[in-house]
Formats: structure tokens, C-alpha cells, sequence
């Protein structure tokens, strides 16, 4: 039985003032749904020691919205997966459709993060998703399948055990236009075959998150498929009650 969890991008938003807003609003809230469902909150790195320190002695896990795919050393403006683990993180959002899409970051590189973060003992949380173009060419499976394969090829199946998966069409992120509930399910259950296929016994234990405008009125829906273990959420978790609502439907 996987746990569902919904974890928070917070994206380039924020200030320290309205995280410490935001934070006391759904912290009670997601305190009574402890042991339900497991919910983390991604701020950006300066706002990453704050938050940590907001949520001291709750429940709600901490993760980073991006790291550096190599150990400490000379590279300037870049932050390391020791670094993050050192400061309270536990999890990273690795290869997110706005880093491949507008920062060029390649599968090559999303391997190189994702094994970085595994070996500082992060949990890496893997965002895979097609472009509406690619959709519409029928390349739904090639692509998603590619980004997978790419960190499989380089790290072994192995490394994907407590890893996270999270499918994100790229087109439903930040649109307001969500995949079905069909539509998202019929991806998620092709990545879980595809770790079967690779050889995972962990195929069945692996939780792939939903991403791309989850919202508190298909939530529920969503987290309803059979291999939806919950959400990589965006602009809804900057909203107190939307955030909260999303979290208690992973959790029902
Ligand atoms: C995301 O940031 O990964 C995301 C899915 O954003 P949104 O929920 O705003 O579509």
C-alpha cells in the first residue's frame, strides 16, 4: 500500500513574510492529517532555513525546488545535494519541465542531479511530461519514457527504490488546464510498467505524483486512479484553504 503524498512547488514565489503567513495557516490543518498522507513544501533555496525553522516539530517535509548534480566545490551560484541534506532537506525536485524547457537542462543532466541527491541520501523527485506539441504528435510515451530511461540507464533500477516519480504534462502546468483524470492515469500506469519492465520489484512500491493544475476540485479525482499517489502541486499550494483541501483528499 503506497502513502500518498502532495508535495508543494513553491516556485520563484514568496517572501519571507508571506511564507510564515502561509505556513501558520496549514500548518494545524496538516497536522491533523498526520499519518494519512505525507505533505512537504518546496520554497526557494533563501527561503528554504526559514521554513525548515517554521516548521519545526510538524510533520510536513522540506524540499528543495532544484540542486547541482555534482559534490561541493568551485561553482559559483550553485547549491550542493550535501549542502541541502546538511540544512534539514529531505527532498529535491529534480528535471522540472521549467528547467528542461527554459534553462536547457537535458536528461544527461537531470541523471546527474538525480544521483547526486540520492547519494546525499535526498529523496529525488523525478518530473517526467510531454509538451502539447508532442502530445498532439502522438509522443506522449517516447518522451516521457526517454526521461525515465535516462536516469535508469545511468543509475541502474536499484536507484530508483524511495526515489519519487512525478508525471507533469507540460501543457497543464500553470494553464489551468489539467490531463483527465483517464488521460493522467493511462501515464502513470505506462511509467510503473515500465519499471516492471526494467526489472523493479520496487515498481509496485514507487509513488508517481500528478503535477500540472491540481486544484482542491479535481484532486480528488485525480488521487482517485489507481496509480496516482498523489500531487506535485504549484500555484493551488500558495493558497492556505486550496492547499489544505488537496492534502485532505490525498489523505481520505
Ligand atoms: C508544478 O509546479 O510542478 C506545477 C504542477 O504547477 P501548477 O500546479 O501551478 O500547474
Amino acid at each position: 500500500m503506497r502513502r500518498k503524498l502532495v508535495v508543494g512547488n513553491w516556485k520563484m514565489h514568496g517572501s519571507l513574510g508571506r511564507n510564515r503567513e502561509l505556513l501558520e495557516a496549514i500548518k494545524p490543518a496538516l497536522q491533523g492529517l498526520e499519518g494519512r498522507v505525507e505533505v512537504a513544501v518546496c520554497p526557494s533555496y533563501l527561503h528554504l532555513a526559514d521554513t525548515i525553522a517554521a516548521l519545526a516539530g510538524s510533520h510536513v517535509g522540506i524540499g528543495a525546488q532544484d540542486l547541482f548534480g555534482l559534490g561541493e566545490g568551485a561553482m559559483t551560484g550553485e547549491v550542493s545535494a550535501s549542502m541541502l541534506a546538511d540544512a534539514g532537506v529531505g527532498f529535491v525536485i529534480v528535471g522540472h519541465s521549467e528547467r528542461r524547457g527554459r534553462l536547457g537542462e537535458t536528461d544527461a543532466r537531470a541523471a546527474d542531479k538525480f544521483a547526486a541527491a540520492r547519494e546525499a541520501g535526498l529523496v529525488p523527485i523525478l518530473c517526467v511530461g510531454e509538451t502539447r506539441s508532442e502530445r498532439n504528435a502522438g509522443e506522449t510515451e517516447t518522451v516521457v519514457l526517454r526521461q525515465l530511461d535516462a536516469v535508469i540507464d545511468n543509475q541502474g533500477i536499484a536507484a530508483m527504490d524511495k526515489a519519487v516519480l512525478a508525471y507533469e504534462p507540460v501543457w497543464a502546468i500553470g494553464s489551468g488546464d489539467p490531463a483527465t483524470p483517464q488521460q493522467a492515469q493511462a501515464v502513470h500506469a505506462l511509467l510503473r510498467e515500465r519499471l516492471k519492465q526494467r526489472g523493479g520489484d520496487i515498481a509496485d512500491g514507487i509513488r508517481i505524483l500528478h503535477g500540472g493544475s491540481v486544484n482542491a476540485a479535481n484532486a480528488g479525482e485525480l488521487f482517485a486512479q489507481p496509480d496516482i499517489d498523489g500531487g506535485l502541486v504549484g500555484g493551488a499550494s500558495l493558497k492556505a484553504r486550496e492547499f489544505i483541501t488537496i492534502c485532505a483528499s490525498a489523505g481520505s
